[in-house]
């Protein structure tokens, strides 16, 4: 593979990349959270960056909360973010859909958790689907089990629209039929990814399947490309660079993750730091194997702190 950017260097000058921009986009497994678990050191720096006058975002390809409930995870950690600081891959499929003024006569089948269906009612878009699956589920309550006796057949709505597809612990088969079937059958119907992350760490134990294994299943059965309006797309990049009127060269994305957070960073033309916090450490940055180079890496984000002009 060819290199097409020198390699990333340790981040010496904190504050000249602090004055260089106007905001910071801070991914948050891995950069300002581990799991339920706050990183040391994010209180006092983004209070510092605030002090300084810049604007801060966040942004999450975990699809299984909404807006509203991760400014509650942030509250409970004692972190002042406000809802509208908050980019959730939820909040971004909502976003899209108005965006692209999907009809309200129409509706959308979701294959994912409650952050997508809170995100879509707040909207104001019908749907249906969700954790809980019609046909049958591995919660205790509600749903049909079903008996595939000879003639069976699974009716599905001719109003989906869109099928969004996110991270689902409640995925099943007959999802996946569900969803083909509204894809295949309904007329320009759809097809939106909250993300395609291959792993998620729900446990520091090991790594767990992603929303990417919900999406890939889908994919098989349609052989069809999703849209995706998680990182690294640039869909929310776009929206959010233009909702706050900000000039993307103004921008430092700061992730955790190369193949989602420092590739939406360069997809969208702003500047990279990486942070060690989470998945990646310095020999996966280092491997001749990986070509996406940030501008800068450093441990973790408190080290603007500590990090100063030699
Ligand atoms: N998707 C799921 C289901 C997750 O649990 C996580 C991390 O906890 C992510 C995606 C990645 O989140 P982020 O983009 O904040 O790193
Ligand atoms: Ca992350």
């Amino acid at each position: 593979t060819t290199r097409t950017k020198a390699s990333a260097q340790p981040l010496e000058n904190a504050d000249e990349l602090i004055a260089s921009v106007e905001t910071f986009i801070f991914d948050c497994d891995g950069v300002i959270w581990k799991g339920d678990k706050l990183i040391d050191g994010v209180p006092e720096t983004l209070d510092m960056l605030r002090s300084k006058g810049k604007r801060l975002v966040f942004v999450t390809n975990n699809s299984t909360k909404s807006r509203k409930q991760y400014g509650k995870k942030f509250e409970t950690l004692g972190l002042n973010v406000n809802e509208e600081e908050i980019f959730a891959s939820s909040f971004a499929a909502a976003a899209y859909l108005k965006s692209i003024n999907f009809p309200k006569d129409k509706k959308v089948y979701v294959i994912g958790e409650d952050g997508i269906l809170k995100e879509l009612e707040l909207a104001g878009f019908q749907y249906l689907g969700g954790p809980v699956c019609k046909y049958f589920n591995l919660h205790e309550d509600g749903g049909k089990k079903i008996e595939l006796k000879p003639g069976f057949l699974m009716e599905h709505d001719k109003d989906v629209g869109a099928v969004v597809v996110g991270f689902d612990r409640y995925f099943n088969y007959y999802k996946v039929q569900y969803g083909t079937l509204c894809i295949r059958e309904n007329p320009g119907c759809l097809f939106i990814a909250t993300n395609r992350d291959a792993v998620t760490h729900l446990t520091d134990a090991q790594e767990w399947a992603g929303g990417g294994s919900m999406v890939g299943a889908i994919c098989g059965s349609t052989q069809r490309e999703p849209l995706v309006v998680g990182k690294p797309s640039t869909f929310m990049m776009d929206y959010l660079a233009n909702k706050f009127g900000i000039l993307k060269s103004q921008i430092c994305m700061v992730g955790d993750r190369l193949d989602t957070d420092i590739l939406f960073g360069q997809n969208g033309g702003c500047k990279t730091l990486l942070v060690l916090s989470g998945v990646t450490n310095l020999s996966m940055l280092q491997s001749p194997s990986n070509s996406i180079q940030p501008d800068f890496y450093t441990n973790k984000i408190s080290d603007f702190l500590s990090i100063k002009t030699a």
